[in-house]
């Protein structure tokens, strides 16, 4: 027997529509690629998406069809975003920070018909066009007097576009599971896979991370997403937000501390999120000036682990609670957040003792730990094994990949990282799976050494890598960038870790660098520190 509740399917653009009705008046504040802040509302923004869809369905855009972006987090991306999902089309963002090769190839698997492109990205563009074969109009997203001299043909201005169309339109009623958006991961190996997301499991994926127990997300929030909307909608804050009728304010290309701190203090910030990086230098600058950030209270952390010290630093400086979050681009990205449960009653100490740990699946998640034959393991926090997820926002395939090696017959897939999980549900992250330490035949977690050294006040950035050993086939290697001004010494650092883990865990040695490379989602990019290193000369061995 069916219930007789009813059905709407759900959609993106009733986000944007429920913003306009009840939420009109609500500001979208943008730190512009041309200079001044943009600000406008809701009502504004959604009239503006309804004129964009009309031009895109003008230009020839159909259901289905991919629409790409190359841009920052701004009200114009923004559009785009509702514009394109909400007519039935697919919203396709690209990493701008891939190689250029990289872009080139995704644009084309995609099969992108149209390309929207900050000014920014204008000269990667140039460079590319000979390649984009799918490619028929590219849209750059500026006005007519900020329009550049480009030599790529026949390209159309935004706002000519946008205002040339009527804001008559009514969002098409679609099926649920119609493609909304497309998202490339960015792995390390191999071509970029495409998660294909659908109305569905965006909506969820809305409903599920601004609840209290995840991103605590309400109409009096004000939101800065500093994760970019061109890596997994910048982990869902361009719907959750506009779901629940908080404020955005949209960072654009100015990511450095200064920037944001500015921003946060001018327009009230009180929830942020973004991956570490970021966060070490908001914090650095805030430690160099003495400015604040007051009224910002939550900081989501994610995409790599957030380093102990700097949940700390955010505590008992700035007053600001970090929320630290693990998640996967297959999964819309949210898979964890780490907010305490009904009686955990915590010291301070305590507190930051959980903190380490990614969380608790947000709804709809479930997670598992296996072993090398695919055995489930215990969730007892101590034995740790690869990481499967399954749930309604998470891919069971990949977009013209044909069958995924990743998905198991169960329908449960495989993450690549390696775990633990606790008696109380909580995860913790030990590495991904290809990082790992093998050394002696027993495996040691990177993530962990690395938080250590992040905990020494000498110590700006760190990583760990298994660098090849004549007796233990691999040994620990801290490879570390100083924080201005710090005279920190190897030994001091070796020495650092006394107590704090197993003896054999200890790195044998450190190397001090100038800067560690980072992928283009922000992430150490530890395959290429293997590489710099593998020759390494081993100043002890054991
Ligand atoms: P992406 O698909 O680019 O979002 O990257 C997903 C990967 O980032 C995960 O599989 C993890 O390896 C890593 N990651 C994300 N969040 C965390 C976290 N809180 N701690 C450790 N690793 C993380």
């Amino acid at each position: 027997m069916h219930g007789l509740m009813m059905q709407p399917a759900f959609s993106i653009a009733a986000l944007i529509r429920n913003a306009d009705r009840l939420h009109g008046r609500t500001e979208i504040v943008s730190r512009t690629i041309e200079g001044p802040i943009h600000r406008y509302n809701y009502r504004d923004a959604h009239a503006r998406s309804r004129r964009l869809a009309n031009a895109l369905r003008a230009l020839g855009v159909a259901p289905g069809d991919r629409v790409g972006t190359l841009a920052w987090n701004g009200f114009r991306h923004f559009e785009i975003y509702f514009a394109v999902s909400g007519m039935g089309a697919v919203c396709h963002t690209i990493n701008p920070r891939l190689f250029p090769d990289q872009v080139a190839y995704i644009a084309n698997h995609a099969a992108d018909k149209v390309l929207f492109v900050e000014l920014s990205f204008v000269p990667l563009v140039e460079a590319l066009a000979d390649r984009l074969v799918s490619v028929a109009k590219i849209v750059v997203m500026t006005d007519r007097a900020h329009m550049p001299a480009t030599r790529l043909p026949g390209v159309l201005c935004y706002e000519e576009i946008v205002e040339a169309a009527s804001d008559v339109f009514d969002w098409p009623a679609l099926d649920e599971s119609t493609a909304s958006s497309l998202c490339y991961t960015s792995g390390t190996t191999g071509n970029p896979k495409g998660v294909l997301y659908s109305h569905r499991s965006t909506v969820i994926h809305s409903l599920a991370s601004a609840m209290p127990d995840a991103f605590c997300l309400s109409a009096r929030d004000t939101v800065l997403p500093v994760v970019p909307m061109f890596h997994v909608n910048a982990w869902g804050l361009p719907y959750s937000a506009p779901m629940v009728g908080a404020k955005l304010v949209f960072p654009g290309a100015a990511l450095d501390g200064a920037s944001l701190q500015a921003l946060i203090a001018a327009e009230g910030v009180t929830f942020s999120a973004g991956v570490p990086t970021v966060w070490l230098g908001l914090l650095a600058h805030l430690r160099d000036s003495g400015k604040g950030i007051a009224p910002l209270r939550r900081v989501v952390i994610g995409g790599s682990a957030a380093p102990p010290a700097m949940v700390r630093e955010f505590r008992e400086r700035h007053d600001v609670t970090v929320l630290h979050a693990w998640g996967m681009t297959e999964m819309s990205p949210i898979g964890t957040v780490n907010t305490p449960k009904h009686g955990m009653d915590e010291t301070p100490e305590a507190e930051y003792a959980r903190q380490v740990r990614c969380g608790r699946p947000v709804f709809g998640v479930e997670m598992k730990i296996v072993g090398d034959g695919n055995e489930n393991l215990p969730q007892d926090g101590v034995a740790f094994g690869e990481l499967k997820v399954r749930g309604p926002c998470v891919c069971r395939s990949y977009f013209e990949e044909g069958v995924s090696s990743a998905h198991d017959a169960d329908g449960w897939f495989a993450t690549g990282d390696v775990a633990t999980i606790d008696g109380d549900g909580y995860l913790q992250i030990t590495d991904r799976s290809k990082d790992v330490i093998k050394s002696g035949g027993e495996w040691i977690g990177s993530i962990d050494l690395e938080n250590i050294a992040l905990g020494h006040p000498g110590v700006a950035e760190a990583a760990v890598v298994g660098v090849p050993h004549p007796r233990w086939d691999e040994r620990p290697l801290l490879v570390v960038v100083r924080r201005k001004d710090a005279a920190v010494t190897r030994d001091e650092l070796i020495r650092f870790y006394d107590g704090k883990v197993a003896k054999w865990w200890i790195p044998d040695d450190v190397v001090f660098v100038d800067a560690l490379p980072h992928t283009a989602t922000g992430k150490l990019l530890k395959m290429q520190l293997r590489q710099d290193f593998k020759d390494h000369r081993w100043t002890e061995t054991r």
